[in-house]
């Protein structure tokens, strides 16, 4: 037996039968053609090479959204685990983390360890490989402000690659990696301060819960601690027992609108107050989409069709509060609200998920 033959017996042995909703944290999204799991970055570059097209790699299922009809190729889910510190110098350390590994256990081991820089990104579900592809961010913190570098399978030149920071095309919720099938993330390289204490407390509601002034800093339990304490709170931190967290977290990105398009927001919401706005790069103002989707009518616990439904906790978060809610039947509540808040605001939601075979 030749063995790439023998591979593909293993492989085959080793797939994982039932649908991809037991894979995702909406628990939605219907069969794969076949699903197959991959323990370390060698078997996760094997199963891509033997997968065939179409291939989709999952690792927490907690961004993507699958089509009811599922996934007509093969699935690889990422199971890699393991971290090492690759460089060190007296005032940082930088840590080479297998894709796999859960990105939680990450941001606590790194708390544990006196190494500052993710703090913030306490509690966000999902595999470390996976924070490059939408530039994970809360609280003030994203991982592109300690990447250093990404170790990739490259599927078109059909190699392992190192892409360094400054070629990853980091951007709000974006990178070169977002929407994308060429390349598979097998490690990522953080880059972290030794230092007891945070970084400076950018996000006025952390300060606030943490009873100090923005710009101050604080000792990375205690952020860990208060960012978790508020996650939990608007129910976006994992929790079996908790409907609320059947979810992808924000289920819209915040838009990012021309100064036009700001300006006529405000003319269409003078009855409403001032939309909070934050101000970005070249002229554009970053705006709310829980305040837009809230002033639009939709109120936390909004009930959809199939028992789906917007958070009890958050405005921005779409749920399976029942558990048997399809994926037509959340697009069909997000299709609803994307439509009423561009008639009252005249401003376009963008999904923050990676849609699988469906589409808003
Ligand atoms: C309750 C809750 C709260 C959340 N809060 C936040 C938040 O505060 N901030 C935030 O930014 N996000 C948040 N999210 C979204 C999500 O947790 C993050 O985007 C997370 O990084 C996704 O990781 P994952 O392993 O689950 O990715 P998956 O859902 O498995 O995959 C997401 C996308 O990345 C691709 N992908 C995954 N792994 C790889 C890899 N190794 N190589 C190539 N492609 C890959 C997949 O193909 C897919 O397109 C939240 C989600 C939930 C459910």
């Amino acid at each position: 037996m030749s063995d790439a033959h023998a591979q593909q017996t293993t492989e085959a042995d080793r797939a994982i039968p039932g649908p991809l909703a037991n894979h995702t944290t909406l628990r939605m999204g219907g069969p794969a053609r076949r699903i197959v799991a991959a323990s370390d970055a060698d078997e996760l570059v094997r199963a891509v090479q033997l997968a065939g097209e179409p291939v989709l790699i999952l690792a927490g299922g907690s961004n993507v959204v699958i089509g009811d009809a599922g996934f007509p190729g093969t699935v690889v889910l990422v199971r890699s685990r393991g971290l090492r510190v690759v460089a060190e110098d007296a005032g940082s350390v930088t840590v080479r983390v297998e894709a796999g590994e859960p990105w939680d256990d990450l941001v606590a081991a790194t708390v544990a360890n006196g190494w500052a820089g993710l703090e913030c990104l306490s509690g966000i579900p999902g595999s470390t490989g996976a924070t490059p592809i939408q530039n994970v961010g809360a609280y003030g913190q994203e991982v592109a402000e300690t990447i250093t570098g990404v170790e990739v399978y490259d599927r078109v030149a059909g190699t392992r690659q190192a892409i360094p920071a400054v070629d990853c095309g980091f951007a709000y919720r974006g990178s070169i990696f977002k929407y994308q099938t060429r390349w598979v993330v097998l490690s990522v390289d953080f880059r972290l301060a030794r230092s007891p204490l945070s970084g400076p407390v950018r996000y006025a509601e952390l300060a606030r819960a943490l009873g100090v002034e923005v710009g101050d800093q604080v000792p990375l339990a205690d952020a860990r601690a208060a960012v978790l304490r508020l996650r939990a709170g608007k129910g976006m931190v994992l929790d079996a027992t908790d409907p609320d967290a059947r979810s992808v977290g924000s289920f819209f990105t915040n838009p990012v609108l021309d100064r036009a398009t700001y300006e006529l927001l405000r003319e269409r919401a003078t009855d409403l107050g001032e939309p909070p706005a934050w101000p970005g790069r070249d002229d554009t103002v970053k705006v709310s989409a829980a305040w837009l989707i809230d002033k639009a009518g939709f109120t936390k616990g909004h009930p959809g069709p199939g028992g789906a439904a917007i958070s009890g906790k958050h405005t921005l978060a779409l749920t399976n509060r029942s558990g048997t809610a399809s994926t037509s039947d959340l697009l069909t509540l997000a299709n609803t609200i994307r439509d009423t808040v561009h008639a009252r605001f005249g401003v376009t939601l963008h999904p923050e998920p990676v849609l699988i075979n469906c589409a808003l």
